[in-house]
């Protein structure tokens, strides 16, 4: 156990345990690159410790590279698995560190750059997965496009399309393109949000696919169990990732985030690691349909 992993399970008062607001105001264009974000987020690199819970299963993560995505690859494959994380081109930086962390644990880490509002892309890296890895247990549909405007006016037809083409078409795109493939056991975990059902004015369309996927969760958990296969969604609230500085938040807003939730901090990515390790793993055998909520105090209910 290294020592940023004994302090993480250290019993401690949870609303110091990280960094809190104010931050510096750090704007990025996106999709934003976890790099470059001060305080750095924890994902987990040198706190999460698996304990096999994983072992030899095959995971593909969108969104991979960083955020609450790189958190749940880099826990997976600390938990025995191999994992194909999925990204855009232009965050390769991002996406090789945590390739190298997989591969450090002795697992097989497959590189899947594209653009998942492609409808080729998205059956091309299912495909590439089941190649590259063997097969697909566990599947974690989790890149979104978040990008804050004042008013319904100032969003353009191109923003809602995007919007929607990637937090929607590409969930049912990816996970149709993945069931053929995935045998009795095995899970398949979506991240929708708060925003579900408390939406800010300002994420109009994002908060409308949020409760999109809720609803797609629930239906599909209810066809995959005659498979057994489970279906899960993560519904986290505010998390320290690049989605935020980079159009998901006004900058005014990044400097005070997760100053409005109970635990007065945002999350950090690590601490959502444990959600996606339960729900993937067969000790979340009686756990499907579900939407599992880490919002630092407000509730998704
Ligand atoms: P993030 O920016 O680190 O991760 C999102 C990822 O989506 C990016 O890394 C990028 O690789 C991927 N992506 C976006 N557009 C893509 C495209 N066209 N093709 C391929 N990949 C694309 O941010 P995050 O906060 O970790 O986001 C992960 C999930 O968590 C998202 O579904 C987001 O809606 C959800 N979420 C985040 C928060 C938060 O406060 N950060 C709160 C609730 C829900
Ligand atoms: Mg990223």
């Amino acid at each position: 156990m290294t020592d940023q992993s004994a302090e993480r399970l250290r019993m401690q008062d949870p609303r110091t345990q990280y960094p809190q607001p104010p931050f510096p105001k750090q704007p990025q264009s996106a999709p934003g690159l976890a790099s470059k974000m001060d305080p750095t987020p924890d994902h987990g690199e040198t706190s999460y410790v698996g304990h096999g819970r994983l072992k030899g299963r095959k995971a593909l993560v969108t969104g991979g590279d960083s955020g609450i995505g790189r958190a749940a690859a880099i826990a997976f494959a600390r938990e025995g698995a191999d994992v194909a994380i999925v990204y855009l081109p232009n965050e390769e930086a991002d996406a090789k560190e945590v390739l190298a962390l997989i591969e450090a644990e002795g697992r097989t880490a497959l590189a899947l750059p594209g653009d998942i509002t492609d409808q080729a892309f998205c059956s091309a890296l299912v495909s590439d997965t089941v190649k590259g890895l063997g097969g697909v247990d566990i599947l974690v549909i989790n890149a979104a496009k978040q990008v804050s405007q004042p008013e319904i006016g100032d969003i353009t037809a191109e923003q809602f399309d995007l919007t929607m083409k990637t937090n929607l078409y590409a969930m049912f795109w990816i996970a149709k393109a993945a069931v053929p493939h995935m045998a009795p056991g095995a899970s398949i975990i979506t991240t929708t949000s708060v925003q579900a059902v408390s939406p800010s004015e300002t994420l109009l369309d994002y908060a409308t696919t949020k409760a999109g996927i809720v609803a797609f969760t629930k239906a599909l958990a209810k066809q995959m169990i005659e498979k057994g296969i489970r279906v899960n969604g993560v519904a986290p609230g505010p998390f320290w990732t690049a989605l935020q500085p980079s159009g998901g938040q006004t900058q005014e807003k990044v400097s005070k985030f997760g100053a409005e939730v109970p635990l007065g901090r945002p999350g950090q990515p690590v601490e959502l690691a444990p959600v996606y390790v339960l729900l993937a793993s067969q000790e979340a055998s009686f756990i499907t349909g579900e939407i599992y909520g880490a919002t630092g105090g407000n509730g998704v209910v």
